[in-house]
């Protein structure tokens, strides 16, 4: 169940200017929270699997805390009940594991594949794997460590844009991007590097993260910030992945 992906660049640049005048309260993150149901299986190795009412497996792994388990349901029951259930359709499991080697023993030790500070993998506390990256398993999967919860939609955004055939590389997307930057450029509305990455990066954090502060439900300053950098960017997203 893909949504109509149309980008209204128009549109779009006019409420980006809306947007701008007022960035609170942010349209879309004012909607009635639903809870969703979870059913729990507990395993003899200490692991147990937590699926929501659409589906949505979350596999905790052994040697999680408890306080770390509660807060993983409370950060995947803020998010988007559409992201969700795109999630779960994908097949897509949300792996908790105190480090993902726990996960994915391949990975120990392993060089990222991109040019980034952290280096190994052994550093990352958030991830969402296509099926390239995550081999060991020939499966896509979401990462998050109990340090990285609140990163759950952002991954899961990441999830999405490749679940829906990468919104985020099409030539709308990347034009909406460039208007965003060269405003923020012309206006010193400060730019934050992650986001402005050469290649495929940049546009795809900027899809995860917009994203991600638009199915926030209070808005902290860096998501703020996103928001006023990439107006037509959250404009696009808003228009075309119910949130
Ligand atoms: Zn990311």
């Amino acid at each position: 169940m893909q949504p109509a992906l149309a980008a209204h660049p128009d549109s779009c640049g006019v409420v980006a200017e809306a947007f701008r005048a007022d960035l609170a309260p942010v349209p879309g993150a004012v909607g009635k929270l639903k809870i969703p149901q979870f059913t729990r299986v507990d395993h003899p190795d200490g692991s147990a699997t937590v699926t929501d009412d659409v589906g949505l497996r979350m596999e905790i792994l052994p040697g999680v805390s408890t306080r770390a388990q509660n807060a993983a349901t409370f950060y995947e029951s803020v998010m988007p009940e559409s992201m969700r259930k795109t999630l779960a359709a994908g097949n897509v499991p949300l792996y908790v594991a105190n480090h993902i080697s726990d996960v994915n023993p391949d990975l120990k030790g392993k060089a990222l594949p991109v040019e980034d500070p952290r280096k190994t993998w052994d550093n990352v506390g958030g991830a969402y794997f296509d099926n390239k990256t995550w081999d060991m398993l020939g499966e896509k999967a979401m990462f998050v460590d109990p340090d990285h919860l609140d990163g759950m939609t952002h991954e899961g955004a990441h999830g999405l844009d490749d679940l829906l055939g990468r919104p985020s590389q099409t030539a709308e997307f990347r034009a909406m991007y460039d208007a965003d930057l060269k405003h923020a450029r012309d206006n010193d509305i400060g730019l934050n590097p992650y986001l402005t990455q050469p290649g495929e990066r940049g546009v795809q954090e900027t899809f995860a993260e917009v994203y991600d502060a638009l199915a926030a439900k209070t808005l902290n300053p860096m998501q703020a910030q996103v928001l006023k950098m990439f107006p037509r960017i959250a404009c696009y997203i808003r228009e075309n992945f119910h949130i």
